[in-house]
């Protein structure tokens, strides 16, 4: 990925160079001639300053476009050091930095925090019965379907291989067992085999809020453990089902 934008920006490059050169030595050329015709000096000279004029605006022109060309690369580089591939959504390095934010500002001002770890049921047969390749829509499938159910302020991200997570700022455990068990019933009830054989896939959620989480230690740290722990007892009572911590 990183080798198609330096070798799509290199030919952006070069080309704005081409178009650059070739405009100022145009441009050069048309105010030389008739500096060599024409016996005026005042003519003459208007001439070279009205080229030297135009040769500068193309060089501010030709600056401009670098410019954005550099900040174009900054995004798409900026995009794939936080983003996930395959679903489009940020990261679990990126979702480390906003769950830090996230923890502080709950402890700052008291406010409620909760957590969803979600992870596929069964997903290693599923992949050996349909394939990796669709597998892998599949996951992209559910990622979508998580990110367009849970509110703008809730943060979303690839936790892991199968696993995603959902941060629910200013909510508590309890409304966000609801939420989870919503995204249950989204990921249970939809299609998501987009061609080919059918694909049904059903999510386990694990959910913690900060009021749950141990105390001792790192509050961060003790939130996902919780998440995890819950995860797993769902997982241990048969699946498709929602656990929240209650310690
Ligand atoms: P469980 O219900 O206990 O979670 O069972 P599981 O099979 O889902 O869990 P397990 O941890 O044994 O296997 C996870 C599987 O997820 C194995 C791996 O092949 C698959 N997986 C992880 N990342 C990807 C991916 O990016 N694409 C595809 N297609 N599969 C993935
Ligand atoms: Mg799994
Ligand atoms: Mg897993």
């Amino acid at each position: 990925m990183t080798s198609t934008i330096k070798s799509r920006s290199r030919k952006t490059a070069w080309r704005i160079f081409n178009f650059q050169s070739a405009a100022s030595v145009a441009v050069i050329a048309a105010a030389v001639f008739p500096v060599l015709l024409l016996a005026d000096r005042r003519l003459a000279l208007a001439s070279i300053l009205a080229a030297s004029a135009v040769v500068l605006g193309l060089s501010l022109l030709a600056a401009t476009r670098y410019m954005r060309l550099l900040e174009g690369c900054h995004d798409k580089i900026a995009t794939l050091t936080t983003h996930d591939d395959l679903t489009g959504l940020p990261n679990r390095r990126w979702f480390f930095d906003r769950l830090d934010e996230e923890v502080d500002r709950a402890g700052r001002y008291g406010n409620d925090l909760s957590m969803i770890m979600i992870d596929l049921d069964h997903f290693k047969r599923g992949n050996s019965e349909f394939g990796h390749p669709l597998g892998d829509q599949a996951l992209a499938e559910v990622a979508r379907l998580i990110a367009a159910n849970v509110r703008a302020s809730d943060v979303v991200a690839r936790y892991g291989g199968e696993e995603f997570v959902v941060l629910l700022p200013e909510t508590t455990a309890e409304r966000a067992s609801l939420a989870a068990e919503k995204l249950r019933i989204v990921v249970e009830v939809n299609d998501i085999s987009l061609e080919g054989p059918q694909v049904k896939v059903t999510v386990s959620c694990g959910v913690a809020g900060i009021g749950a989480a141990p105390k001792e230690g790192k509050l961060r740290d003790n939130l996902i453990l919780a998440a995890d722990k819950a995860l797993s007892r769902a997982k241990e009572n048969g699946r498709n089902q929602v656990i929240e911590f209650t310690g």
